[in-house]
Parts: structure tokens; C-alpha cells; sequence
């Protein structure tokens, strides 16, 4: 289907809200216009779930803040979605390693919090089928950065306005 990944976005970020009201402060910028992106949006939707879950999973702060940047690179018909948290953040020689199956950064903790591992190792999946990217930048203590790229749709009024 055919979306506006800005309202999809908005819509996923919303359902978290409601359920998250007092404990995470959700901070959106996100571009007012839209942007048209065609995606299967059970499968993109299934990604945000598990990248905003993990955001507010793996964090110990008091005050646990998740901030979405949305950018459209009309050059290139590409758009990035970046969440980030001011959770425990990953050493540096695991960052790439998180997209792999069943691998988790710290066992004992994982065992704790349920889960099986899969959540990157599928999004990632399902990002590259879309044509897509999906990587991270970490800060041990500090927090993590999911980047997603995606393909998307310039409208024709766009293209003259360059
Ligand atoms: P599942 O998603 O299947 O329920 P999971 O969350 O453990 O389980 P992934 O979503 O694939 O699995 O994440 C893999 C591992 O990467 C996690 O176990 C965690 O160690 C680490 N990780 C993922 N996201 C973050 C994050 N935002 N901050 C810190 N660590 C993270
Ligand atoms: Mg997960």
C-alpha cells in the first residue's frame, strides 16, 4: 500500500503514548507534510513495534525520553526514520552484531525481560525487502539510534519546485 509514513508514524507513536503516558516522554520531528512511501504496513508496523519496544526495554533512566527524526532526501526519493532513546546503550563491538539471531547484549538481563531475540534479525528482514536499510549507532550508558532508509515517492508537483 501506498502511505504517508508521517501519519503512520504518528498513529504507532500515539498507541505507545497511551500506554507508556507516565513513563516515557515521546518527542516527535516529524515533517508536517507527508511523505508517500509504499510499503506493507502490518510488516513496516511489526518493525516500529520492536524498535520502539527495545527503545523503552532496555533502558534503567528515570526519565526515559524516545525521540523520532523523520527526513526526506527528495534527490534521491529516500526518506530516513532515526529513534532514539537515552537507554543503556550497546558497547561499540556488539552495535552490529544485534541484528543477528537470537543474539542479545547482555544474556542475564535478557532472560529477565522475555523475548526471544529475533525482533532486529526480522525487522531487518523486512526492511531489505523493502528495498531498505536498518542500522545502529550506540553509546554505552548513553543510548541507542536505530536508522531506517526507505524508498519513497516524490510527487510530480515536486519535481518542478527543485
Ligand atoms: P524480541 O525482540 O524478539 O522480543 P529482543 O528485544 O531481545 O527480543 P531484538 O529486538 O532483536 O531482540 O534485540 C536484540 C538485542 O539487541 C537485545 O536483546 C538487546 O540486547 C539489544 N538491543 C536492541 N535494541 C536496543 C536498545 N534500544 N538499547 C539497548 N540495547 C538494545
Ligand atoms: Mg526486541
Amino acid at each position: 500500500e501506498i502511505v504517508d509514513f508521517n501519519m503512520f508514524l504518528n498513529r504507532i507513536i500515539d498507541r505507545f503514548e497511551m500506554t507508556h503516558k507516565d513513563d516515557v516522554d515521546f518527542v516527535r520531528n516529524i515533517p508536517d507534510t507527508a511523505i508517500f512511501t509504499e510499503i506493507a504496513m502490518d510488516k513496516v508496523g511489526q518493525v516500529l513495534d520492536n524498535v520502539i519496544s527495545n527503545a523503552i526495554k532496555y533502558s534503567n533512566s528515570e526519565n526515559k525520553r524516545v525521540e523520532f527524526h523523520v527526513k526526506q532526501n527528495r534527490l534521491y526519493n529516500r526518506m530516513t526514520v532515526q529513534i532514539k532513546d537515552n537507554g543503556l546503550g550497546i558497547p561499540g563491538s556488539k552495535v552490529d552484531r544485534i541484528f543477528e539471531r537470537f543474539y542479545r547484549v547482555d544474556k542475564g538481563r535478557a532472560r529477565k525481560m522475555g523475548g526471544t531475540g529475533l525482533g532486529l534479525a526480522i525487522s531487518k528482514e523486512i526492511i531489505e525487502a523493502h528495498d531498505g536499510r536498518i542500522w545502529a549507532n550506540s553509546v554505552e550508558n548513553e543510548g541507542t539510534t536505530i536508522f531506517i532508509n526507505l524508498p519513497c515517492e516524490t510527487l510530480e508537483e515536486d519535481v518542478w519546485d527543485v
